[in-house]
């Protein structure tokens, strides 16, 4: 079998190489099927990249935003998954879980419960309450 210096275009950079007989021979001798698709710059340049550390999904999950802040109910150092806005209040867990409960009964009590129970006389007489406060 006879070789010939073949001219390929790279998949990558889209600029031409020369598939060389030798190298035709060794993907002979090798039994490689396909024709190399990229040119030695891009091959190389994309072994680099795939060597790196810090790429890949481990890198993605250590780059998550942590912010150290104070809890302004406790007082405890924290750390929080968000950039806290400045001038509100932040909370650690243990605040923020206890604060939750109370906050989710208080927005429960709202006029739609009263309309739901049917009860005219407890809207109208919660009403004046509700205006004077
Ligand atoms: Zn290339
Ligand atoms: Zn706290």
């Amino acid at each position: 079998m006879e070789f010939v210096d073949r001219l390929l275009t790279c998949a990558d950079c889209g600029g031409e190489f020369i598939f060389t007989a030798g190298e035709q021979l060794f993907f002979f001798d090798k039994q490689f099927k396909n024709d190399p698709k990229r040119c030695k710059p891009c091959k190389s340049k994309r072994a680099g990249a795939a060597m790196r550390p810090g790429s890949g999904p481990a890198a993605a999950g250590i780059s998550r935003t942590e912010t150290r802040t104070t809890c302004s109910e406790c007082g405890i150092e924290t750390t929080v998954p968000f950039k806290p806005t400045q001038g509100r209040p932040v909370l650690c867990r243990a605040c923020f879980q206890a604060r939750r409960p109370a906050a989710a009964v208080t927005g429960d009590a709202s006029p739609s419960n009263l309309v739901g129970m049917g009860s005219e006389s407890a809207a109208v007489d919660m009403m004046p309450i509700a205006r004077a406060s």
